[in-house]
């Protein structure tokens, strides 16, 4: 699946909608360069889930964990991890645990992931606020969200 965002605001307002359709122990990997709105994206689905403490980057704490919203959200940005081992992280605790993780960066550290998630990159577009936004879906379930999604922007 493909869209177009024209606004920061559009981008959050399409996290929102997949949002809607995250259940707990679901993975969204976000992937694009520095600037594209992997973090703006996040913002968009944890004001979904009720959360009230703002979002920052974890650049450099690695994982951000919001509990006030309605499902917990894990926030990891593994920009730098490219040489971590996943024992001394304890990624999987967040992977398989009672929240919805999103991943900026997970590119650099591939091994680790988990084997269904829905992966989603965003492009800025040539005339920088323009974003293009690919979705793509591996596992049953996160192929029906997906379709779901697909489904309600036509
Ligand atoms: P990343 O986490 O990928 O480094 P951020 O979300 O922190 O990116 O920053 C994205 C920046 O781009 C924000 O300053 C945001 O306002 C701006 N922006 C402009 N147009 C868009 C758009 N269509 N979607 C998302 N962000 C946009
Ligand atoms: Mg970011």
């Amino acid at each position: 699946m493909k869209i177009i965002t024209h606004n920061e605001n559009e981008t959050k307002q399409f996290a929102k909608q997949l949002a809607a359709l995250l259940k707990p122990g679901m993975t969204v990997l976000l992937e694009g360069q520095l600037g594209a709105g992997k973090t703006t994206f996040t913002k968009g689905v944890a004001e979904k889930l009720g959360i009230e403490r703002p979002i920052k980057s974890p650049t450099y704490t690695l994982i951000k964990e919001y509990s006030d919203g309605s499902i917990p959200l894990y926030h990891m940005d593994l920009y730098r991890m490219e040489n971590a081992e996943d024992e001394e992280l304890g990624l999987d605790d967040y992977f398989y645990g009672e929240g919805i993780t999103i991943v900026e960066w997970g590119s650099f550290m591939q091994d680790e992931l988990p084997e269904e998630f829905i992966s989603i990159t965003l492009n800025v577009m040539d005339n920088m606020t323009d974003r293009e936004i690919r979705l793509t879906a591996k596992g049953k379930h996160y192929i029906e969200l997906l379709e779901r999604l697909e489904h309600d922007n036509t």
